[in-house]
């Protein structure tokens, strides 16, 4: 902490001393410059939690447009909904700022059992894969369990459809096989990749999620099965069974299309070029509603600011919004932004983004300096009424994630309890998993931690 900010506090103190109620300290609990926050933070708790608007915008979102894929129009009239919205809330430089984003499409899709009987599997196309001949494709299946697996299989995996059958571990450990799985196959020949559903067993919920193809490697198509089905296919190959498959995916990428990240702000009363930045991602897959990821992570960062209007807080610093589009598969929202305010990123205070779900929060994860956590962990007192007082070891995330790095500026994620990996990417992403007072929760969590960081004397360092 620098030098000044002792004295900064101490006449914090008195005003704090005068305007808070002595009733809730004994004179032995020296106040500090957080007390000054507390009456702040309690009216946003209370604010938050009186209604369940929250939840009622999400359910509105997900009803009204239905999934929001890039390039697709439901994306596109979530956005200019969303932008009206936020007039409507009172905030202000609401605006959309145009990106170009990849345009994949699903159309018809299908993965059958042919031999040694007919039967359908639950399957979902991974994104940003190839399709099929209209005809499909036509192969015997090999089913492998791991990478080490799938290296000794050697040369019999030409000519085959793979299935990479890996239990669901962690998000990170499990969807290399997923993200780089087809380009593997393809080298050694395979004429189509599975892969079990990346998330917990579910209810023969396949996940799809996108694909990554590697330079100078056939493309192949490739889709998700639901791990009851992997797991039927796993039996099958262990008995000596031969198993035929057909696979059927029209799937095919379409020229970039127009869409735009959604901005808005409440501008600071002393230093309006100083600006805090909360967020999530508006694009989501094509199936479900999107309702966990994320689009309640844009609902409760937007939340933040309908909040703090609400009752007329207004910081010192601007609280900026950004409904960013893309991340599924391009993360163009996340490198447009970058590239429009690139010469402002040392004004950039802090960035925070929610895109685990609005389960019940606990808390953040924060990256920065070892004074900017410790100046965290204080904050996140004020949020002890709610259970989200937290600080976790690090914070981020994919839509802020390009500015973070270009401009080093401390970043923090919202972390929740919940299920987030066992329904994001799945037909049962929809907003009945999510319940009302856990969002109102995440919501005042937000607004507490940018409203602070946004008004308090020192800046965040
Ligand atoms: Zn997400």
């Amino acid at each position: 902490m620098r030098a000044s900010t002792g004295i900064r506090c101490a006449t914090v103190l008195v005003v704090s001393a005068i305007t808070l109620s002595s009733s809730i300290r004994t004179p032995a609990q020296s106040a500090t410059w957080l007390d000054t926050y507390r009456d702040a933070a309690s009216r946003l708790i209370g604010e938050s939690m009186a209604t369940t608007f929250a939840w009622d915008r999400l359910a509105l979102l997900g009803d009204t447009f239905g999934h929001r894929l890039s390039g697709s129009d439901s994306l596109e009239k979530a956005i200019a909904w969303a932008a009206v919205e936020m007039r409507k809330d009172g905030l202000e430089n609401v605006r959309t700022e145009p990106v170009k984003v990849p345009h994949w499409v699903r159309g018809r899709e299908s993965l059958d059992i042919v031999e040694p009987h007919r039967s359908a599997l639950a399957m979902l196309g991974l994104g940003n894969s190839v399709g099929t001949p209209p005809d499909g494709i036509e192969a015997d299946v090999m089913v492998v369990r791991s990478l080490a697996d799938f290296d000794a299989a050697g040369d019999r995996v030409k000519g085959k459809i793979v299935l990479f059958n890996v239990p669901f571990t962690t998000y990170g450990d499990t969807v290399t096989y997923r993200t780089s799985g087809p380009s593997r196959a393809a080298a050694r020949g395979a004429v189509a990749m599975l892969v079990r559903a990346v998330g917990p067993p579910g209810l023969r919920t396949p996940h799809t999620g996108v694909l990554t193809y590697t330079e100078g490697e056939p493309r192949i198509p490739a889709a998700s099965i639901a791990t009851e089905d992997a797991d039927r296919l796993q039996r099958m190959q262990n008995r000596g069974t031969k198993v035929r498959l057909r696979l059927k995916m029209e799937a095919k990428m379409l020229p970039d299309a127009d869409s735009a990240n959604v901005v808005a702000e409440i501008r600071g009363s002393e230093r309006p070029d100083e600006v805090v930045v909360v967020g999530g991602h508006f694009d989501s897959w094509d199936v479900g509603t999107g309702s966990t990821d994320d689009g309640g992570g844009c609902v409760v960062t937007w939340e933040a600011l309908r909040l703090m209007k609400q009752l007329n807080l207004r910081p010192r610093r601007t609280v900026r919004v950004v409904l960013f589009t893309n991340e599924e598969n391009g993360l163009a929202g996340g490198r447009a932004y970058l590239a429009r305010y690139r010469s402002q990123l040392a004004n950039h205070v802090l960035m925070l983004e929610s895109d685990s779900g609005v389960f019940r929060p606990t808390g953040f994860g924060f990256t920065g300096s070892m004074t900017a956590r410790a100046m965290m962990q204080q904050i996140a007192t004020l949020l002890k009424p709610i259970g989200a007082d937290h600080i976790g070891p690090s914070g981020g995330g994919a839509d802020i994630g390009p500015a973070v790095e270009a401009g080093s500026i401390p970043s923090m994620s919202l972390e929740v309890d919940g299920n987030y990996f066992l329904i994001h990417h799945t037909e049962a992403d929809t907003v009945d998993k999510i319940d009302p007072a856990d969002m109102a929760k995440a919501a005042a969590a937000v607004a507490i931690v940018a409203y602070v960081v946004a008004d308090m004397p020192e800046r965040l360092r």
